[in-house]
């Protein structure tokens, strides 16, 4: 019998249906539930055991219309060494650790929306890949004066529960990066504000005269195979294996990256990218990923009092 973390969130203290509706899927697929954990009102931890006639992905099928149907997220993985035990988290910027999506405010800021929301388009209907519609977003930017990113900063909301996240990680020795498919300027103030190790992002030629963007993209672009190229080199440069590391996202160029992670956890999410994830949050908190990782609400204060 192979034995799984199932740990269920919901946005509001777990009610007695949304707690039946996991315990009764689990009996009547013969899951034995060896133990419970109460990691707070909104957040419990099982450990369950398979029978030898279910396959994990049976399971994870499962309880997706439960989740739906009752609101609630229900996260599984192995119960191992690695479910707590792990030392990276990569997050994805857009729409992930910040609320928005950069390319939309430079485009706003550049009066150029409805010709990137059309390359956007083209790009999501699968007419042009990451890189080209990258290249034709970038090149509608020539002339954007090069103080845009400064500009900017303050505009950018920093995703509820991202700073308590990263405090506690850090806290824990974690190491954190952000692999974004945006602009590095960004990317690497973001690192600043929430105390990461490293933010690798795409860079937008400036003028030699430094005043303005020439609508050029240089060196390698940021898309969905760079960033999992990236947890690797990262987890190679501090020794940590890959199973020890998450990877948090809520587009289409995360999956690879989630995949090749220890454990992925798809952040509010498209239905598409919350179908092919590992694993989907979708609750108001980013800190609630600590309770992916087996955190009690009460470590998680503890862990965020003393600093
Ligand atoms: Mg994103």
């Amino acid at each position: 019998m192979s034995k799984y973390i199932c740990t269920i969130i919901s946005k509001t203290p777990i009610s007695p249906a949304q707690r039946d509706a996991w315990t009764s899927l689990a009996s009547s697929l013969s899951v034995t539930v060896t133990s419970t954990k109460v990691l707070s009102d909104r957040a419990e931890d099982y450990t369950i055991q398979l029978p030898a006639n279910l396959e994990f992905s049976a399971l994870k099928a499962a309880v997706n219309p439960i989740c739906l149907q009752e609101k609630i997220d229900v996260c599984l993985q192995p119960d191992n060494v690695f479910r707590r035990g792990k030392r990276l988290v990569v997050f994805d910027m857009d729409s992930t650790l910040i609320r928005q999506e950069v390319i939309d405010m430079i485009a706003a800021y550049a009066d150029v929306e409805d010709r990137v929301s059309a390359i956007t388009a083209l790009a999501m209907n699968g007419e042009i890949d990451f890189n080209e519609s990258l290249r034709r977003r970038a090149s509608l930017l020539e002339g954007v004066p090069a103080t845009v990113f400064e500009s900017l900063k303050s505009k950018i909301e920093i995703t509820t529960g991202a700073i308590e996240l990263c405090k506690v990680l850090k806290k824990e020795g974690y190491t954190l990066a952000v692999l974004s498919g945006g602009f590095i300027p960004l990317a690497s103030w973001l690192k600043g504000q929430l105390g990461l190790d490293y933010a690798f992002a795409n860079t937008l030629e400036v003028s030699p005269d430094g005043t303005a963007l020439t609508g050029k993209v240089l060196g390698d672009i940021v898309n969905a195979e760079r960033k999992a190229h990236l947890l690797r080199q990262i987890a190679e440069e501090k020794s940590i294996e890959l199973q020890e590391s998450m990877a948090v996202g809520d587009g289409a160029n995360d999956l690879v990256m989630m995949g090749t992670a220890g454990y992925g956890v798809a952040w509010n999410a498209k239905p598409i990218v919350q179908a092919k994830a590992p694993a989907r949050l979708n609750t108001e908190s980013l800190q609630d990923i600590l309770y992916i990782l087996g955190y009690t609400l009460d470590e998680q204060t503890a862990l965020l009092g003393d600093s």
